[in-house]
């Protein structure tokens, strides 16, 4: 018996898959991605589950370490097809790594991106923004979604406190943006990642501010006192979505025991 009051109930990998597809329609992603199951069995019983952004050889150790045999990333471990499996590269290793080990990985990318509650909707929520909503609307078979969100902040800030509260709720060394806005910063869009595509859609819904996690540098000219924006780094961004995924996998199957992944697995660092 896992507790006391409750009778101990086993559950399959595929029952924290449909939980988290549910959430997160697979229809939703972008059709370049491969979001969904990238290996394993998913008839076995789940003994834990790993969450983290990405999947690398350290995080397939610490799966191993606490006993996770589902291990549920952001950005997919699979996205080109190997044309071989050996200790060539990252990826090889990692998956020859977790199918010695049993442990499967599902990965929820674009799908969790696009989905209501999903990447945007927790970086609004870390920011405290009301009245949040879909811009750059999806409508897949029916399936409401969305590239990013815009909301408004509780009261309007100057640029400068809004880029130092960005600075601290996200707990980035060093942030990136356009000349300060001499207007208060009131309207904000979000889009976590890689998130450039969406700044003109941005400026049309009136934001004031546009978060998002990189953008090259020749998408920054041209928007002085237009538009505030803000890059954070993409992992800083995203840093938040494992709290999407315990939040769903405690809600359906409360039974799973889930854990946040301690290795931090930003390939960048700031010197
Ligand atoms: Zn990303």
């Amino acid at each position: 018996m896992h507790t006391q009051n409750k009778p101990y109930r086993s559950v399959k990998i595929k029952q924290v898959l449909s939980a988290l597809e549910q959430f997160a329609p697979l229809p939703l992603q972008e059709s370049w991605d491969n979001a969904g199951l990238q290996m394993g069995l998913t008839e076995a019983e789940v003994s834990g589950v790993l969450l983290c952004l990405d999947v690398t050889e350290a995080i397939i150790d610490e799966a191993l370490r606490k006993g996770c045999n589902l291990v549920v990333s952001h950005h997919p471990l699979l996205f080109r097809g190997l044309k071989q499996i050996s200790d060539a590269t990252q990826v090889q290793r990692t998956v020859m790594k977790a199918l010695k080990n049993d442990i499967a990985v599902v990965s929820m990318h674009t799908n969790m991106d696009n989905a209501r509650g999903g990447v945007n909707w927790k970086i609004a929520e870390r920011i405290g923004l009301n009245e949040v909503r879909f811009f750059a609307h999806k409508n897949v078979d029916g399936i409401e979604g969305g590239n990013g969100v815009i909301g408004r902040l509780p009261a309007p800030m100057a640029a400068d406190d809004f880029v130092l509260l960005l600075k601290r709720q996200f707990g980035v060394e060093c942030l990136m943006c356009n000349e300060l806005l001499r207007r208060p910063v009131s309207r904000v869009a979000i889009c976590g990642g890689a998130g450039d595509f969406l700044v003109d859609d941005a400026l049309r819904e009136g934001a004031d501010a546009f978060i998002t996690g990189e953008m090259h540098y020749h998408q920054y000219f041209g928007y002085e006192q237009q538009i505030q924006l803000c890059v954070m780094g993409h992992y800083q961004s995203e840093q938040f979505t494992v709290e999407i995924f315990r939040d769903i996998i405690g809600g359906q199957c409360p039974e799973v025991r889930t854990e946040i992944a301690e290795t931090n697995t930003n390939p960048i660092l700031y010197f």
